[in-house]
């Protein structure tokens, strides 16, 4: 079957800021044959390609002068049920919550941290998603991937994807890899990761004793309902910002100054501070210009109020970083992809 190819789509339903840029062309793909046959498409015309899953995770600057392929293939089984460890694979274009959940009915554990995450499953490895002190490296079994230069089909491993801090081969090599499905190391067994933030609290709050992997994923679930604004009613893109890693004597160096600065010491010796606290120290927190802001309760959150264009965001994260850096001397990295 072959994919309908569309002209000059508005790609504001396709990413969570809710920008308002036009695709020259785009092209929804369900199988890897379709995948294979617009790339070839693509290549014939000319034409340079953008890969999106559920837009979440990019800021769209300007119309995007490519065909842009928007992944939409659909499916998840077990693959195998041994020995306590079963191996679960995904499909890129499933939507990544509706994954998580279908797991835990399956009564299997590994994903309940990683819940209410927007985006596709295929999307996923790309920043080795991560989140209350979980991140998919952790639950990882493969991945199989188009090499984009070659049209050749390669499976990667735990150690051959390079996952790092909101990092991976693949976030280092854009362009190159298109990521088709996904496979999980998940459990019957439930090792409950309940350290991070306020999981433990809202547990003991929902009188939860011996908490469920369904229950530890209810209780993030709650909690980051409260804190995060729903793209479906305030476009964003989760935090805009990657937590900075900085050496121990930088952090000495801002404590003097800032005795409150939030710093979580790192297996290496550093020190990962909380972007979100350096930028509401600031004083940015809840600031808005026009429609583009940051948040009101989560300062790493950039938010569009309703028209607010890319680079108008833009704009507003790079006056961010450049006070960040006058005031406290550290880098702060975007997280988002930026086209
Ligand atoms: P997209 O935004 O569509 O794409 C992101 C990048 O991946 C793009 O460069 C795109 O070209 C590429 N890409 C997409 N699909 C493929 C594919 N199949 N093959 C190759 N390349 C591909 N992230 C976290 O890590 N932890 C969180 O807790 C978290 N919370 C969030 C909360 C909110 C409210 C929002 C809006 C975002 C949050 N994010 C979080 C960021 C985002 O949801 C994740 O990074 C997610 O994995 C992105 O998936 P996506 O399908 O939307 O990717
Ligand atoms: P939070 O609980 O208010 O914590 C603030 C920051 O401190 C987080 O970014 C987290 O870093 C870090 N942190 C908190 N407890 C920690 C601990 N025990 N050890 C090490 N670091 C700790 O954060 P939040 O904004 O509400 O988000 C909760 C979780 O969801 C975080 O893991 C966050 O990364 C994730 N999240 C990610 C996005 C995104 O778009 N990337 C969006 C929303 C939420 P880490 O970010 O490194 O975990």
């Amino acid at each position: 079957m072959t994919a309908h190819w569309q002209e000059q789509v508005s790609l504001k339903p396709y990413n969570t800021f809710g920008i308002d840029v036009k695709a020259r062309h785009f092209v929804q793909v369900h199988t890897d044959d379709e995948v294979r046959e617009a790339l070839a498409q693509a290549r014939q015309r000319g034409l340079a390609v953008m890969v999106i899953g559920g837009g979440s995770n990019v800021l769209l600057t300007r119309d995007v002068d490519a065909l842009v392929l928007h992944m939409a293939s659909r499916g998840r089984h077990v693959l195998d049920d041994e020995a306590g460890r079963v191996l679960v694979e995904a499909e890129a274009g499933e939507p990544w919550h509706p994954f998580v959940q279908w797991s835990l009915q399956q009564g299997l554990c590994g994903l309940e941290n990683l819940s209410l995450i927007p985006g596709t499953v295929g999307a996923a490895p790309m920043q080795n998603v991560g989140a209350y002190g979980v991140e998919i490296k952790d639950v990882f079994a493969g991945l199989t991937a188009l090499d984009r230069q070659t049209g050749e089909l390669r499976d990667f491993g735990l150690e051959e994807c390079a996952f790092g801090y909101r990092d991976s081969l693949f976030k280092r090599n854009p362009g190159r890899w298109l990521i088709l499905r996904v496979r999980f190391a998940l459990s019957h067994r439930l090792q409950a990761h309940l350290d991070y933030g306020p999981v433990r609290q809202r547990l003991a709050e929902q009188g939860v004793q011996e908490p469920t992997a369904q229950a530890i994923s209810d209780a993030i679930c709650s909690i980051r309902r409260e804190k995060l604004p729903d793209p479906a009613e305030l476009g964003n893109a989760g935090s805009f910002f990657k937590n900075p890693v900085v050496a121990v004597e930088q952090v000495a160096r801002i404590r003097a100054e800032y005795p409150g600065v939030v710093g979580y010491p790192q297996a290496d010796g550093h020190v990962k501070l909380a972007a979100g606290w350096l930028i509401e120290q600031a004083g940015w927190k809840g600031y808005r210009d026009g429609d583009a802001g940051v948040h009101r309760l989560q300062s790493l959150v950039l938010v569009n109020y309703g028209q607010a264009s890319g680079a108008q965001l833009h704009d507003l994260a790079q006056r961010i970083q450049a006070d960040i850096l006058a005031r406290f001397g550290v880098e702060l990295e975007m997280e988002p992809n930026l086209y």
